[in-house]
């Protein structure tokens, strides 16, 4: 028999909580919680997510989430069991990993031995998709009707896109701050027609606010502390783990905002590793936003999960002390990130490293990877410019097996390519409109 429980991350706490709470927080000592199972049936895990991707009938079997239900399996605990998954019909998760040839020249790693796996074609534009999935099949399992999110633009799109499909069944709000949002993601998270309240103040105020609200008022809170969120992210591991032919790569790299998703693929690869499903751990290397550095800087100094004991009251004066955060990469210009302690209990289990990444570097990234025609937004190329970093560092070796994941669309932020390509300072690989006056001859010429 398979069954799910809520567990506080911290050990020397360990309260348990039934999946039928929407606590994002440990009554006992404030922590995280973690969803954790027994019983899950490891021999079946491979051939059953194979089975379920030849079969184009069934929309659960279709998704790319659902297709790994038996490793997520927290809805088992309510009646109405697998009629209850939500999912846009099928669409989400459907990335798996490929080679990209010029990022991987760019980066320094031979081109078979990395790979990208493209996450911002999800049916919202991000990896989010992965998350909503899940967080709202729990929010139906448990009759909920009103969700909400804090947001910079993905998360919104996407808590928005799930809930519209319920048609009259479910109700969004999402709170985004009053700075800059770029534009492509303002458009989508209007257009699928939620509550959208714009806070005065930042990401981390809107969060802060959303927080108390949704504990005050019984919404059904969307963000990454909602741990049944990040169990739909495991599936991206899942899924590379399923395109590497069940084998596990050396090294993850993925961006750092709020920490949910590094904190769920480190939960993917712990679980698989404990199932006997996979015989080592992959490193997984975070990127920051240089301007949004936080996690980088704590764990420069020294930061670490260490089974679990550590300082609370330290880290906490510490973000309340952190510096408003500032970068180009709006997704993860997040200076105070929810899911910091799971990121450090990943960095313990899958001896993870923290890199940052400077708007310009994040910005030539983008720019090699449209060259090769994919494309990905700003702080999804945080990834490739830390593959770069690590490799110019060494710790990446040429033999070592290398995933990049890009977190988001290419047009989520369609100013930061205009600007790129457009500037008057002229970027290594930008590409200028070529004005020509409306003369055959002279088009001829300009074409030769
Ligand atoms: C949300 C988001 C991130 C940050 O993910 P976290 O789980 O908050 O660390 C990175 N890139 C994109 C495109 C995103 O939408
Ligand atoms: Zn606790």
């Amino acid at each position: 028999m398979v069954h799910a429980q809520l567990h506080c991350i911290f050990p020397e706490c360990d309260a348990r909580y039934t999946v039928d709470s929407d606590a994002n927080e440990c009554k006992e000592c404030k922590g995280l919680l973690d969803v954790r199972y027994t019983g899950i049936d490891a021999s079946t895990v491979k051939e059953l997510a194979q089975l379920r991707r030849m079969n184009n009938a069934n929309v659960q079997d279709r998704s790319g989430v659902w297709r790994f239900r038996h490793l997520l399996p927290f809805y088992l605990e309510h009646s109405r069991k697998e009629q209850n998954l939500v999912s846009l019909d099928g669409m989400e998760g459907n990335t798996w990993p490929i080679h990209v040839t010029r990022a991987a020249e760019y980066a320094g790693v031979p081109s078979e031995n990395v790979w990208f796996q493209f996450e911002g074609n999800n049916p919202t534009g991000s990896f989010k998709d992965n998350g909503m999935a899940a967080a709202f099949t729990h929010a139906k399992m448990l009759g909920r009707t009103y969700v909400a999110c804090a947001s910079t633009g993905n998360t919104s799109a996407s808590v928005a896109a799930f809930a519209a499909n319920e048609l009259n069944q479910m109700r969004a709000a999402v709170f985004i701050g009053d700075g800059k949002i770029a534009r492509g993601k303002l458009a989508k998270t209007l257009a699928y027609d939620p509550t959208v309240l714009q806070i005065e103040g930042d990401f981390d105020d809107a969060m802060a606010r959303v927080l108390e609200v949704s504990s005050n008022e019984g919404i059904y809170l969307m963000n990454s502390v909602n741990p049944f969120r990040l169990e739909g992210q495991k599936t991206i591991m899942h899924r590379v783990w399923e395109g590497l032919d069940w084998n596990v790569p050396d090294w993850v790299v993925v961006p750092g905002g709020n920490l949910g998703n590094c904190s769920a693929f480190g939960k993917a690869w712990h679980e698989l590793y404990e199932l006997g499903l996979t015989q080592k751990m992959p490193r997984i290397a975070v990127i920051n936003a240089q301007g949004a550095n936080m996690f980088y800087q704590l764990v420069q100094q020294g930061a670490c999960w260490n089974g679990g004991k550590v300082n609370r009251e330290h880290y906490r004066q510490a973000f309340t002390h952190a510096p408003k955060a500032h970068t180009r990469a709006s997704a993860i210009e997040i200076n105070r990130p929810v899911n910091f302690y799971k990121a450090l209990r990943m960095l313990e289990w899958t001896n993870g490293v923290v890199r940052e990444a400077t708007d310009a570097e994040m910005l030539e990234a983008q720019a090699v990877v449209t060259r090769n025609g994919y494309g990905c937004e700003p702080a999804s190329a945080a990834t490739l410019a830390g593959i770069k970093k690590l490799r110019e560092e060494g710790l990446i070796k040429k033999t070592d097996r290398v995933v990049g994941i890009f977190t988001g669309h290419l047009l989520n932020d369609a100013e930061a390519l205009i600007e790129y390509h457009t500037s008057e300072q002229k970027n290594l690989f930008s590409n200028q409109p070529v004005r020509v006056q409306n003369s055959l001859d002279r088009i001829v010429q300009a074409l030769r």
